[in-house]
């Protein structure tokens, strides 16, 4: 080796965009949410995700009927509930269940079909609170559409949370960060991080060449490689070249880490089914019909 040797570099990524909610509505009567994704067109630049509701926060009255969405089916996806405040109860037709309050997440793989429900859980909505989630559905490769379904319930405790320097810290759901593997399991690679970063401090991330990476704004005000900053409920999107992601937070911010390889097929949504064509949608639509996807008892 000569004294020419270089120094290998990781390329930085630059910055797609920064968007706002493209649209707001009530999910049931319990989750009124802002859209971040599928509404801002964004299904090449965020594959594997293919949505992004963030619920809240928001205060619920007390009352004797949690509020939330009854009895629908899912086919072709998974959906990611991550509960930050109020206390959320799940119950499907593979017979599954499970209640997640802060800091818990849910993964649930629809794939081949479920049918569940998503309510505030009663003991909780019978002294009404603040309800503060994020779903994420994440895709789906063709081949692994029609597989059977499945269900994680990740406590907040197998959460790995990895303090950082100068205060904040990362919790890794899934893929890893700095060595610590987070406990989901996926079907594609994919990194999901719970981040929190004190007013004044920058942390950095390397991600794997070709994953497409964005930051979800929940609180503060945060930059992602000298952008613009990014405010409550915004989301930053960044290209998928490049590898190292360097975060400033101007404020106390909480933000969430998606990223991921892309999944390079067509996207055929009706929904809540996603799935490759539109024959598929239409089988999908009648075999929830015919009652193939169960039900709950
Ligand atoms: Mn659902």
């Amino acid at each position: 080796m000569s004294h020419h040797e270089t120094i290998e570099t990781a390329a930085t990524k630059d910055i797609v965009g920064i968007y706002q909610s493209g649209s707001t509505h009530m999910v049931g009567d319990g989750f009124p949410v802002r859209n971040l994704f599928p509404s801002n067109d964004l299904d090449r630049e965020v594959s594997p995700f293919l949505m992004l509701d963030y619920a809240g926060p928001q205060y619920f009255t007390p009352t004797d009927h949690p509020r939330g969405v009854g009895e629908h089916p899912h086919r072709g996806f998974e959906t990611v509930t991550i509960v930050y405040e109020g206390v959320v109860a799940h119950r499907d037709s593979a017979g599954n269940s499970g209640v997640i309050g802060p800091g818990d997440v849910q993964w649930m793989t629809a794939a081949s079909g479920i049918v569940h429900e998503e309510l505030h859980e009663k003991e909780w909505a019978k002294n009404g609170g603040t309800l503060h989630a994020i779903q994420l559905w994440v895709n789906l490769p063709r081949a692994s559409k029609m597989t059977a379904p499945g269900y994680q319930t990740i406590l907040d405790a197998d959460i790995s949370a990895i303090a950082l320097d100068g205060g904040g810290m990362v919790r890794v759901i899934a893929g890893s960060f700095q060595g610590h593997k987070g406990p989901a399991r996926t079907f594609t690679p994919v990194e999901l991080y719970d981040v929190r970063l004190k007013a004044g401090n920058r942390t950095s991330f390397a991600f794997p060449e070709g994953h497409n990476t964005s930051f979800f704004v929940l609180q503060g005000r945060a930059s992602v490689n000298g952008s613009q900053a990014a405010g409550d409920a915004e989301l930053i999107v960044c290209t998928r070249n490049g590898s190292q992601v360097t975060v400033d937070a101007q404020e106390d911010s909480r933000f969430l880490v998606m990223a991921g390889e892309p999944i390079e097929e067509p996207i055929a949504r009706y929904g809540p089914f996603v799935m490759n064509t539109r024959a598929e949608l239409m089988q999908a639509a009648q075999d929830y019909q015919a009652g193939k996807m169960g039900h709950l008892s």
